[in-house]
């Protein structure tokens, strides 16, 4: 607890809000999703946010900002339910208020189903960003991700891809893991590569509270939540696959922030930050929560109508939230090996005990271990690549080669020579064994 309330800024300099036009209201029914429930916390169920709201967050929102670029993120929800005049206006609004030398920029993140040419023409005219959700092929996209009458919407989704691209608009992928698809790494990510020509991809775990509230408490989680150890396993899948051929072509966000933190930079995803606090949430009638995942009474940190934005992320209570990110971690993050990756992970996941019997250990520890220690190596590769003044994709060649040079030590090892992987095991019980030959190599 090294920090106090003298050390606490006015507001940090740059901050990101996400804005829920239609609040939790959408035109599906995810069986994992964490909006629906929140229609509870309003009374007045006129889900959708009024042009002189929007008026006022944009002016405050711009104007809070001490940082030449800021980002106008459209969540839901669905937040294209609000229809196309509303962000007519809000790009209106935007050019009003907005500052020389303040570039604005747009995310909007939807599931696709509502998306046509209308709204694709928007996009590319204003250079939004969508993040579209999609989990993989069509089974298992469509394990979880239903309409409320329970239907699959896999061809909706892939029909609104097909639009964006068609319209050249920028976008990616967000993909949920989850008890449904962890276990085919691959097949995921082959298809989002291949068939869905996602040129950036973000892979988020499903870990989802058992609980009837709705809320970051208790410590069971649902059986649909991809499992700790299981969700590594699934990144190791995916990395392994595109560390032999697509590193500089396809953007895996995970993978680019251990880049980051592996050159000794802040890795920029709040989810691995030391700290956190700077990523919030407004509701669609001016209530401002700490964080998309804490939209709940005691993280409400005030309504923009009567206080200024500025004023609420700057509030000690949101400050106070983002420092317990790294001053409620246990001993075993705090002596971690892998700790300046992954800081302990997000504070909604930590729902275990360390073995010490310590409170705070991240549901997905186990996970996080296998991968981040997995990938070390060839982190370690692609920043000597970087610090050389050359390309990380260098790591494909490098890989290559070594690959080729341990199948011809294979080739001429005995039986019960050490195996040339460097194991430690004999030869013949290792890739000497028939079934492990081709294409094995040393672990990455
Ligand atoms: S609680 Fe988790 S998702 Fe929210 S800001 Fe902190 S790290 Fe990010
Ligand atoms: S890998 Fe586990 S022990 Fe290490 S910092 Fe992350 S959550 Fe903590």
């Amino acid at each position: 607890m090294s920090n106090s309330a003298e050390s606490r800024p006015a507001a940090p300099p740059a901050f990101n809000i996400m804005v829920k036009p239609v609040g939790p209201t959408c035109n599906l029914a995810c069986a994992y999703c964490y909006y629906l429930s929140k229609q509870q916390l309003y009374e007045d169920r006129r889900f959708r946010m009024s042009d002189e709201l929007l008026e006022t967050f944009t002016r405050q929102y711009i104007e809070a900002q001490k940082v030449p670029e800021v980002v106008f993120g459209w969540q839901g929800g669905e937040p294209t339910l609000i229809g196309l005049d509303f962000f007519r206006l809000a790009v209106k609004l935007q050019q009003r208020y907005g500052r020389p030398g303040v570039r604005i920029l747009n995310a909007l993140q939807t599931n696709g189903t509502t998306l046509d040419d209308a709204w694709c023409d928007f996009f590319r005219e204003h250079g939004f960003l969508i993040g579209l959700s999609l989990d993989g092929p069509e089974e298992l996209h469509n394990a979880f991700r239903v309409d409320k009458s329970h239907r699959a919407t896999f061809d909706r989704v892939m029909k609104g891809a097909a639009l964006l691209k068609e319209h050249d608009v920028d976008f990616n992928i967000l993909t949920t893991v989850h008890a449904a698809n962890a276990d085919h790494p691959v097949e995921v990510y082959r298809f989002l590569r291949d068939e869905v020509e996602a040129p950036f991809i973000q892979f988020i775990p499903i870990v989802e509270r058992d609980n009837q509230t709705g809320f970051q408490e208790g410590s069971k989680v649902t059986a649909r939540s991809v499992g700790g150890r299981q969700y590594g396993d699934f990144l190791i899948g995916v990395f392994d696959e595109w560390l032999r051929r697509d590193v500089g072509r396809v953007f895996v966000q995970v993978f680019d922030m251990a880049l980051t933190a592996s050159l000794g930079e802040r890795p920029g995803l709040c989810v691995f930050d030391e700290t956190c606090g700077a990523a919030l949430i407004l509701e669609h009638n001016g209530d401002v929560y700490a964080c998309d995942h804490f939209v709940e009474p005691r993280w409400l940190l005030g309504n923009i109508r009567d206080a200024p934005l500025v004023d609420l992320v700057g509030s000690e209570k949101q400050w106070r939230f983002g420092q317990d990110k790294r001053d409620t971690l246990p001993r075993i993050c705090r002596e971690c090996p892998v700790r300046f990756i992954c800081n302990g992970g997000c504070p909604k996941n930590r729902v275990l005990r360390a073995p010490d019997g310590e409170p705070g250990l991240n549901y997905l520890c186990e996970g996080y271990q296998a991968f981040f220690t997995h990938i070390t190596r060839p982190m370690r590769l692609m920043t000597e690549e970087l610090r050389a003044g050359r390309p990380p994709a260098g790591v494909i060649g490098l890989l290559a080669a070594e690959d080729a040079e341990l199948q011809r030590r294979f080739a001429r090892a005995r039986r019960n020579q050490p195996c040339p992987c460097d194991s430690g095991r004999k030869f013949k019980n290792c890739h000497g064994r028939p079934s492990s030959r081709p294409g094995t190599h040393r672990q990455a």
